[in-house]
């Protein structure tokens, strides 16, 4: 498999993954038929509801671009909308928003899954203390996955948090003097091992121009689009069986309806993958959507 960390896998890359393996090379034909109208899952047929020529697959490339541009344009809305209702003439009022990046530690692909849980633990204890639901509007929580290799050649995974978050003056003055990021160096895990310690960064994001948006939106859409990493097949798919049911992408505080969660959310794709792909066709959108599947077919 070519690795290119900085370009998002191409469809026939992720469709290789999946491919020649009994258990998941349906979801191969999937992602290699996302946007055609010819199908071969669960049987050959022809779809003509533009609803379902979309695969929604999680890691299909074309699907998550789709998802990343969406997100990255509800967030840039919600800040449009607050220059509109903020003071043009005090910068001082003008909506504050951060970046903050949070690494957790390099482990085997098999142990990713406990880390995650550690890791998301955490922070619903540290989104929970008062000093940050104080100091913190919304949130948009993005995850990523680096993979490298050891020196022996083992491929360990590392989970990266980015969040976004629109904050009150007070954290931006805490950045400015350099003191936030002791803040939240104490909330997040402490490393059994010091030396693996991946990294801890927090910076402003300016946004009060339109060039400034316009960066914040592309590398929004860039992460959740390059979420999946590139690997070789087995480390893939064990990351794919470890994140199942793991969001990489979500929102908190109180403004998360300016991002209309049920049009754009990961949910979604779960939810098209179980209903339409994995247990019968449902051609027909709504009736699918009417929630009288189970859940038992969720195969990845
Ligand atoms: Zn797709």
């Amino acid at each position: 498999m070519k690795n290119k960390p900085n370009q998002p896998p191409t469809t026939a890359e992720v469709a290789a993954y999946f491919q020649g393996n009994e258990a998941t090379n349906y979801q191969a034909r999937m992602i290699h038929e996302c946007g055609q109208n010819v199908k071969t899952y669960p049987f050959e047929r022809v779809v003509t509801n533009p609803h379902l020529l979309a695969c929604h697959h999680r890691f299909c490339p074309d699907c998550q671009r789709m998802r990343g541009q969406n997100w990255a344009s509800a967030l840039r809305s919600a800040i449009n909308s607050e220059f509109t209702h903020t003071s043009k003439s005090d910068p001082r009022l003008f909506p504050n928003w951060m970046a903050i990046t949070l690494a957790g530690v390099p482990c085997a692909p098999l142990d990713l899954r406990k880390q995650l849980e550690t890791l998301l633990e955490q922070l619903s204890i540290a989104g929970a203390q008062g000093f940050w639901r104080n100091n913190v509007r919304t949130t948009l929580r993005l995850l990523q996955l680096d993979v490298n290799q050891t020196k022996n050649g083992r491929p360990r995974v590392t989970p990266v948090f980015t969040f976004f978050m629109g904050v009150s003056r007070n954290l931006i003055n805490l950045q400015t003097q350099g003191q936030l990021i002791q803040r939240i160096k104490r909330d997040w895990v402490q490393p059994a091992d010091p030396d693996n310690w991946a990294d801890v960064q927090s910076c402003v994001i300016p946004t009060a121009t339109i060039r400034d948006r316009n960066s914040l939106q592309s590398k929004i859409s860039r992460i959740i689009e390059t979420c999946c990493p590139s690997a070789d097949n087995q480390t893939f798919l064990y990351i794919v069986e470890q994140l199942r049911g793991v969001k990489t992408v979500a929102v908190y505080g109180t403004q998360r309806n300016l991002f209309l969660p049920s049009r754009i959310s990961q949910a979604d794709d779960l939810r098209y993958e179980r209903e339409y792909s994995v247990a019968r066709i449902a051609e027909d959108l709504s009736e699918s959507h009417s929630g009288r599947r189970g859940f038992e077919f969720l195969s990845w």
